[in-house]
């Protein structure tokens, strides 16, 4: 585990690479010191080489929202782990829940592209999380449990310093509605518990996500159990994104 806090901006469709180059470099401008924080962004793939120009030799790393699990191939529209270290990209996101929703990615499959990602040198952010049908049921720990098996069991253990989990709630994704610190809390103590049951090394990483906001955060990362956020909306929004950095900066780690 780092010792920092993490945050991601995962800015999905959004920020071309007209608008992503001149928010980047505001970014830039804005982003001269940090202590307790690293920034990390990850734009769509048409603008992550010209963000990644934009980013060079500054504090903010840049990477992307997906990977393949292979290095070159018959998989139109997909992007291989080595075209991104290419680019300067430092990680890449698998398993978001759009990924999973809208395009049927399986566990499985977030799986091998989560280690082809930290085989390339990568650093993979797998994202996991429930629906509200799921928490609803109390299947909650069974659907994450489910969904970090595959990778839990495929990553090397000397590569899990590579690996960062994201606890995403998918109801709470782009809603507006943020679980509570209770389900926070008990969702990433049960990924932990997940995490020792692999006899893998040290402690997992892990984020939150989910309408973060700055009207929520300072609360969120104040738990013990919750080491950054990957944050959506607001991380595309100059204002609320340095208000992030700010109240992570103010937030001892
Ligand atoms: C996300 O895209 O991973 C996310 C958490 O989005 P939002 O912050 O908009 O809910």
């Amino acid at each position: 585990m780092s010792s920092k806090h993490l945050l991601v901006g995962n800015w999905k469709m959004n920020l071309g690479p007209k608008q992503g180059s001149s928010y980047a470099r505001q970014l830039r401008e804005s982003i001269t010191a940090l202590s307790r924080t690293d920034v990390w962004v990850a734009p769509p793939f048409a603008s992550l080489p010209i963000v990644a120009s934009e980013l060079k030799g500054s504090l903010i790393n840049v990477g992307a929202q997906n990977v393949h699990w292979t290095e070159s191939g018959a998989f139109t529209g997909e992007t291989a782990p080595s075209f991104l270290t290419e680019l300067g990209a430092t990680f890449s996101l698998t398993g978001h829940s759009e990924r999973r929703t809208y395009f049927g990615e399986t566990s499985e499959q977030v799986a091998q592209r989560t280690v082809a990602a930290i085989n390339a040198g990568l650093t993979a952010i797998a994202c996991i999380g429930e629906t509200e049908a799921e928490r609803s049921a109390g299947t909650t720990e069974k659907i994450l449990e489910t969904q970090l098996n595959p990778i839990l069991s495929s990553v090397a253990k000397e590569s899990v310093a590579k690996l960062v989990l994201a606890y995403e709630p998918v109801w709470a994704i782009g809603t507006g509605k943020v679980a509570s610190l209770d389900d926070i809390r008990g969702a990433h103590q049960f990924i932990q518990k997940v995490w020792s049951a692999h006899n893998l090394p040290g402690t997992a990483t892990i984020l939150y996500g989910g309408s973060v906001n700055p009207t929520n955060f300072a609360e969120i990362l104040a738990l013990k159990e919750v080491h950054g956020a990957l944050v959506g909306g607001a991380s595309i929004k100059l204002d609320q994104w340095m208000e992030l950095i700010r109240i992570s900066e103010a937030t001892a780690v």
